[in-house]
């Protein structure tokens, strides 16, 4: 097939004037307006309150009991999310952890993995880490990095560490745990088709160092599984900052850059999705991993080239994370309910579209140059399958969002006449049959690599 070469004529002096037009809010598909109001907040609340039943949920605590401790717990979450929808693929993710770091003794390690077959082998996750951690309280350390290294060496390695002690882990994060348990049985029970395969995990050794996401994201690395996109949760239950601050109007979502990284694509499609599906909640997107010197499992998927971002509760209350007081009465379930809803906007509307354009050759390199006449802006892609139209963006290199966009028809090139690839950015999204529309592929300039000059001694 010859590709056809669409044109736009720009006027020299003011490029902007002859295009410019604002990304359109997409129009509501009936079918995910259904799955973000079977959204059901009075399931989050149940599923909690058994969730913290189980009095803690350290990695390293008792797995025998069939009423307290960590085996206890997964083996719950594992029969609950078979008993919410039969179309789950519900299993245990089993990893023997040798001792290391905060792991003081060799572990029989489970992530709990609900998977929802779609058309295509492409993935899209939810998670939030089902085990929780008592260290006595995240403001007992001195140190800024709660959970790290408190004055004395880190509690989770001491020998007097008792990881039975009571840890509700409630927020941090039940809440994350039940959203993503919540999540499973909406998308499984709404029968629709996704094209996308959906999988909703709940990790284990989060609090020893993001260790069940580390040891799954090595394995889907190595296996060249295609996870497109990592909504994780952590801490999105609680709505009463510890300075006094009531918030359950937004929810913060960070993501890792650079500014044109895959997980920055991922942030933006979460706001714009969100403004159509769950209009009054704010996104408040966040240009950094996560919060200052905190981390968790979303990193493991970046680290492995996933695009991964996490949800953060807008204002935290410190004095309730890592400590006995992590409990139920801390939880705003409708706070919980909106930050799930807003999850399930994007994932819904992701796995619905088709797979992003890739914008590289398969040595890597950039499908963007200064074609035709030395000054223009080409822009070439791999077509999606599924794909009946393409939609460009383009922006001022300095601005965090697309500022332009135009929507072309099937073709996989595009020229926007001088337009300088070297003052702005560019991507591509792909458009489905039912106006679903991909993340965007952003045109990303390399990094130029070092070189050491010989010379003489
Ligand atoms: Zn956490």
């Amino acid at each position: 097939m010859i590709a056809r070469w669409l044109v736009v004529s720009m006027l020299l002096g003011t490029p902007m004037l002859a295009v410019a037009q604002t990304a359109p809010r997409p129009d509501a598909d009936p079918r995910i307006e259904k799955i973000v109001a079977s959204v059901s907040q009075e399931r989050l609340q149940s599923l909690l309150t058994k969730l913290v039943s189980f009095g803690t949920r350290n990695t390293l605590s008792d797995q025998d009991s069939s009423t307290k401790g960590i085996g206890a717990a997964r083996n719950w979450i594992l029969e609950e999310m078979r008993r919410s929808s039969e179309k789950l693929k519900v299993n245990f993710d089993t990893h023997i952890i040798l001792p290391q770091g905060r792991i003081t003794r060799q572990v029989d390690l489970r992530n709990v993995v609900a998977i929802l077959p779609g058309k295509s082998p492409r993935r899209i996750y939810v998670s939030g880490h089902y085990d929780s951690v008592n260290i006595g309280g995240q403001n007992v350390s001195n140190s800024a990095a709660p959970g790290a290294a408190a004055a004395g060496g880190d509690r989770q390695t001491r020998p007097d560490f008792d990881a039975n002690v009571e840890a509700n882990g409630a927020n941090d994060d039940g809440s994350g745990t039940v959203l993503t348990m919540e999540l499973a049985r909406a998308f499984a029970e709404s029968g629709v088709q996704f094209d996308a395969t959906l999988v909703f995990i709940c990790w284990a050794g989060e609090e020893q160092g993001l260790v069940g996401s580390n040891v799954h994201a090595a394995d889907l690395a190595a296996n060249k599984v295609p996870v497109e996109a990592v909504f994780n949760n952590d801490i999105v239950g609680n709505s009463l900052g510890g300075n006094g601050f009531r918030d359950a109007e937004s929810v913060r979502v960070y993501a890792i850059g650079p500014e044109d990284s895959p997980a920055r694509s991922l942030a933006r499609y979460i706001k714009k999705t969100a403004s159509v599906y769950v209009p009054s909640h704010r996104i408040r997107l966040m240009a950094r991993e996560d919060r200052f010197g905190r981390g968790s499992d979303q990193s493991s998927l970046t680290q492995n080239g996933f695009p991964a971002i996490v949800f953060r509760e807008s204002n935290e209350n410190f004095e309730r994370q890592h400590g006995a007081n992590d409990k139920i009465d801390g939880v705003d379930f409708g706070y919980l309910a909106q930050n799930a809803r807003v999850n399930a906007a994007g994932v819904a509307s992701l796995a619905l579209a088709p797979p992003a354009p890739k914008v590289t050759n398969d040595r890597g390199g950039n499908l963007l140059s200064r074609d035709p006449s030395g000054y223009d802006a080409a822009l070439r892609w791999s077509a999606s399958p599924g794909a009946v139209a393409y939609r460009i963006y383009w922006r001022d290199t300095w601005n965090n969002d697309w500022e332009f966009s135009q929507t072309i028809g099937n073709v996989t090139q595009f020229i926007l006449r001088n337009v300088s690839i070297d003052d702005f950015a560019f991507g591509v999204s792909a458009i489905g049959a039912d106006g679903q529309e991909s993340l965007v592929s952003s045109y990303v300039s390399p990094v130029r690599a070092g070189t050491t000059i010989k010379r003489a001694q």
